[in-house]
């Protein structure tokens, strides 16, 4: 176990990667059919607006108490705030794990307003008992390094890239996954991040014909380059999202994935997560998408008697958040960067683009 943590204090610089050598993903972006711009939830408002969701990615690495601690007062402090939760059942099949105390520990930090999703990397014992043969490598750390039985001793497979796994053997795990965190009462999610925010065919395929209505796992990635330049996961990355015609940015907005097993939209993370980002960055996000917003307003909903497009665009959404593993050193960014949005929204009309709101999918998007 204190391997486990002196690994988790190793990674917590990088969190949410995964990998695979340089075959991993490549022709991703000409693999997916359609990839469309589509605003999902027709709307009328008059005064822009745009929509923050906090999300929390659970690594399924281990549930140390300072983080948990970190997020229980930051819920206290924010009650009305939710959060959309991606849980990882690892926490469930490490071995020796005590369910019941595990199942108290999560609910500890929930509140009935949040929404909850599923978050996957590439654990042994997940997978496992998911009947799935584990694989040792590609790390998204060392390349194509194989993790060794000793790293394996209790469970491992953290930055193994869940995108190489092929799409039967991932609804195996999806599905094996939403019934762990059903049997302890955490619903059914909808709502998925990939470790790492790592793609395939094989895990946009499985997404669809598992019936999930988003993924997340798009990253804006100039965020995340400096942390993880020397990682071969930054390359995978940047072909998945960045460079392979994806151009996921900072201002990209959900868009309607489709493959032969479905569709679903990916929702980007196009403000990362706060171990990449200052509070300062995730405000300069928002205000950006307030200000594309407001000039999306102005050309279109300000005219409603005059042309269809005003009842047919939705408001922009900004993706940020933290994981749960890191809370403790991350939050406070995020804490910062809602007390510099409550200040704004409460100046007065003239000296704001518009209104900033904390909410979640289901409100905004779908
Ligand atoms: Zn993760």
């Amino acid at each position: 176990m204190l391997k486990l943590i002196r690994f988790f204090t190793f990674m917590s610089s990088f969190l949410a990667v995964g990998f695979g050598g340089d075959n991993i993903g490549i022709s991703f972006g000409t693999e997916i059919p359609i990839h469309t711009y589509i605003p999902i939830l027709p709307t009328s408002i008059s005064v822009p607006q745009v929509d923050v969701i906090i999300t929390v990615d659970w690594e399924g690495m281990g549930l140390r108490p300072e983080n948990l601690y970190a997020m229980k007062k930051f819920r206290e402090r924010y009650p009305d705030i939710p959060l959309l939760h991606y849980l990882n059942p690892a926490y469930f099949t490490k071995p020796g794990a005590n369910l019941n105390e595990v199942k108290e520990q999560i609910d500890g930090v929930l509140l009935p307003i949040d929404q909850l999703g599923l978050h996957l990397h590439g654990w042994k014992s997940l997978f496992e008992a998911a009947t799935v043969t584990h694989r040792r490598y590609p790390s998204m750390l060392r390349g194509n390094t194989t993790l060794t039985d000793e790293a394996c001793k209790i469970d491992c497979g953290f930055e193994i890239p869940i995108s190489v796994y092929s799409r039967e053997e991932l609804r195996s795990v999806i599905r094996y996954s939403r019934e762990i965190l059903k049997q302890h009462g955490f619903g059914y999610p909808v709502h998925f991040r990939s470790g790492a925010w790592m793609m395939s065919p094989s895990l946009s395929e499985a997404l669809a014909s598992e019936g999930f209505l988003t993924d997340s796992s798009a990253v804006a990635v100039n965020f995340i380059a400096d942390e993880l330049v020397n990682y071969p996961v930054l390359a995978w990355l940047k072909q998945l999202w960045h460079q392979g015609g994806w151009g996921i940015s900072d201002i990209s907005q959900p868009y309607q994935v489709s493959n032969r097993f479905g569709n679903y939209y990916e929702v980007p993370d196009n403000a990362a997560l706060a171990d990449y980002i200052s509070s300062a960055e995730m405000m300069t996000v928002i205000k950006k998408n307030l200000i594309l917003e407001k000039m999306s307003l102005t050309e279109n909903g300000f005219h409603t008697e005059n042309g269809p497009h005003s009842e047919q665009r939705a408001k922009r959404t900004v993706v940020l958040g933290f994981h749960q593993e890191s809370a403790m050193r991350y939050l406070p960014r995020v804490i910062s960067m809602i007390e510099t949005v409550k200040k704004y929204n409460a100046l007065p009309a003239n000296e704001r683009e518009g209104v900033i709101r904390f909410t979640l999918f289901n409100n905004s998007l779908l």
